[in-house]
Formats: C-alpha cells, sequence, structure tokens
C-alpha cells in the first residue's frame, strides 16, 4: 500500500514534536516534510528542534531539513501544530492548495462550516466537509480541526451522561500543565511551587467548543448543544496531563453503578473501525479514592484514553467527578492523528 505523505507544520514546537513521535511508522502516513517558521527553516530538524520527550528523536526525522510552510510542498495531508498566531493563514492556503489539514489551533474551531471532531463522540460532522469546500473554493482541500486540550479531560463522560440520562448544566476547574502553553511557556520563575489562576481565553474555549462537538448535524450546519457551562483554570507545575474536577446537574435520575458501567463500556467509530491509534478503552474509569494522578495515568492506552474517577454524589448540583487527559498526546496530537485515521478510513482522503 502507497502511504500518504503527510507534512507537518509547526513540527518543532511541543504538539509538532509528538507529530513527529506519533508517526514514526504510522502503518498509513509518511512524514513527507517537516515545516516550521524562518528561524528554523533550511536547518536538520534535530538542530532546528529542543526535543522534550522521553524517547528518542526518531531517526526517519533528525536529519529531514526543515522547510518553510510552504503549500507547495509535496503531500495530501498536513498535520498542523502552529502557533495559532500564524495558523489562519497558513491552514487556510493549504486547504486551498488541495491538502486535507488536521489541525489542533483554535483559528477554525467555531466557523459553521468547520468539523470540530472528537470522533468517538461526533464523527457524522465530518459531513461539514462538502460544504466547507463548496463555501470557500477548495478543490480537494479541507480543514478539520479537534478541540481544546482541557475540553478533552471532560468531554467524553459528559457525552455518556448525556447519552444516559442528559446533561443540564457543569461547572469546572482544570488544573493544566505547563506543556500545554508550548516551548518554553511559562516562565519557570512564574510557575515553580505555584499555581497561577489564568491562561488566556482558555475559560471561553472550554465554554464554546463542547457545545459544538456535542451538537447535532442537521442538513449542512451543527445545532449547537444547550449545555451550560461554567469554567475556571489553573496552570499548576507539572509537566504533562490537565486534570479536571466536574459537578455535573442530569436531566435525569441516575445511580452511580449505572453511570460507571456506561463509562466503562462507551465506544465509538474509531473503535468499531479499529483505527491504528484507536484506545481499546476510551474511557477508563479508576476505583482507587486517590486517582486519577497526571504522573501515574496519563500514558494508559499510549496517552490514548481519557481517565475518570472519583465519581461521587454533589450536595450542590447532582454528581462530581475527576477528569484527566494527556493533553500532548489525546489532547492534542494524538486526537488529530485519530482524525486523520477516520478521514483515511471513510475514504476522505
Ligand atoms: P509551540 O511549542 O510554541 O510551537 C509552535 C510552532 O509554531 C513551532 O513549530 C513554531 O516554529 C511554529 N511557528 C511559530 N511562528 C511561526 C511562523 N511565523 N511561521 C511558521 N511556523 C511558526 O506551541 P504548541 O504548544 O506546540 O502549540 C501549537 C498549537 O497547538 C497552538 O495553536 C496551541 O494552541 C495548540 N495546542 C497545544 C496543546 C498543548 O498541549 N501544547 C494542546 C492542544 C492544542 P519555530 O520553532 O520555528 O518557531
Amino acid at each position: 500500500m502507497n502511504k500518504i505523505r503527510v507534512v507537518i507544520l509547526g513540527a518543532t514546537g511541543t504538539v509538532g514534536q509528538r507529530f513527529v513521535q506519533l508517526l514514526d511508522g504510522h502503518p498509513w502516513f509518511e512524514v513527507a516534510a517537516l515545516a516550521a517558521s524562518d528561524k528554523s527553516a533550511g536547518k536538520q530538524y534535530r538542530d532546528a528542534v529542543s526535543w522534550k520527550l522521553d524517547s528518542p528523536l526518531p531517526a526517519y526525522a533528525a536529519s529531514m531539513v526543515v522547510t518553510q510552510c510552504n503549500p507547495e510542498l509535496d503531500g495530501r495531508l498536513a498535520f498542523s501544530g502552529l502557533d495559532a498566531s500564524v495558523a489562519g493563514d497558513i491552514e487556510h492556503s493549504f486547504a486551498k492548495a488541495g491538502y486535507a489539514v488536521v489541525s489542533n489551533s483554535k483559528n477554525f474551531r467555531l466557523e459553521e462550516d468547520i468539523p470540530l471532531v472528537y470522533p468517538e463522540i461526533n464523527a457524522d460532522h465530518l459531513a461539514l466537509i462538502e460544504t466547507q469546500k463548496i463555501q470557500r473554493g477548495f478543490k480537494d482541500g479541507f480543514i478539520v480541526t479537534n478541540s481544546n486540550c482541557s475540553v478533552m479531560a471532560f468531554l467524553p463522560a459528559i457525552h455518556v451522561l448525556e447519552k444516559l440520562v442528559g446533561v443540564e448544566s457543569m461547572t469546572v476547574t482544570t488544573m493544566q500543565a505547563i506543556s500545554g502553553a508550548g516551548y518554553p511557556g511559562v516562565a519557570s520563575m512564574d510557575v515553580l511551587g505555584n499555581v497561577i489562576p489564568f491562561i488566556k481565553d482558555e475559560e471561553q474555549k472550554i465554554q464554546t467548543e463542547p457545545l459544538k462537538i456535542l451538537g447535532r448535524l442537521q442538513g449542512n450546519r451543527i445545532e449547537p448543544s444547550h449545555l451550560r457551562i461554567s469554567a475556571s483554570v489553573n496552570r499548576v507545575p507539572v509537566q504533562d496531563g490537565h486534570l479536571a474536577s466536574v459537578s455535573v446537574k442530569l436531566k435525569n435520575k441516575a445511580a452511580i453503578p449505572d453511570i460507571i458501567a456506561a463509562l466503562r463500556s462507551f465506544q465509538g467509530v474509531p473503535q468499531q473501525l479499529s483505527l491504528p491509534l484507536a484506545p481499546q478503552r476510551p474511557i477508563i474509569v479508576h476505583d482507587l479514592p486517590d486517582r486519577p494522578q497526571p504522573r501515574m495515568d496519563i500514558l494508559l492506552e499510549k496517552g490514548m484514553a481519557v481517565s475518570i474517577g472519583r465519581i461521587r454524589k454533589c450536595d450542590v448540583l447532582d454528581y462530581k467527578f475527576t477528569g484527566l487527559v494527556h493533553n500532548t498526546i489525546r489532547g492534542a496530537a494524538g486526537a488529530a492523528v485519530l482524525n486523520a485515521e477516520l478521514l483515511f478510513a471513510k475514504d476522505l482522503l
């Protein structure tokens, strides 16, 4: 089988490095180019990148020469881990040039004709691609996005509760890792031994993006969910892994054992299609009272599972729980690779 030629945009960044790692030996995709800013272009990848992952820099990438983000590069699929300040124009130009762009950036997530996909929840939203191509004059190219990383720490569980008994409203307080701010990101002087109760624009993303993902495809648009969300965010001195403390108000009654059973048995399209990066268990429910924890649980199912624990009664709303996601794997590059695998399996590449 001829593999699909792939470009990684923003290949030197925190998310870009995860793409380089996750695409090493991928059965369907082959990295044809690594692209970043003018500062990195022209250098071998090993010299351009400040490699921060705990596995060695993959041999295939080390001596590749980093290019500018030029849409004339030879490829069909572009994974984007670009800084949001430049992602809009560059991703659009790649889609215009015929690339399928699978993006992590915020720029297009909420645009009406752009699918915002968590494939276990709303794979059907890929139908927006056709409308998008017509509206934007794209011939073969298009843009698909994944959500903000901290949203993924709780959204699959909310989706399961929504299907079980309906969810009326929720509050969420996040504790977000420093790798979520890219590299070099938050200054160590600011975050060591400290908690910073502010991340620019993050609460707004958490309060809006889930409504689109949980929304219903109606014709060529998404009817957003009416769920009400109140979010508070914090940056904490943890390397990887976003933790979320959630309280939910349900529409109908549900017993905790039924909730746990529904979470544990949850499967979606990626599992049905046996996509290469699909976790067998997209949600792992922990029984121990002090789990999940970032250091112990972020790499379950190769970083692609969301951990849920501490499911208990809430004296104000109905129930409370803790969610955890690996912010650069399931929360970013892994989510994008899974979206691209879904596109491939659905013959959209
Ligand atoms: P990062 O570490 O700062 O990396 C940014 C990347 O963008 C680098 O490769 C950088 O290349 C490139 N870039 C910057 N300016 C550019 C320009 N003018 N032209 C071309 N390339 C340029 O950021 P990150 O954390 O990987 O985040 C990347 C994107 O993913 C952001 O939109 C972010 O919001 C989103 N995201 C991040 C996470 C996470 O956990 N970190 C999770 C979900 C989503 P140089 O090295 O050459 O400057």
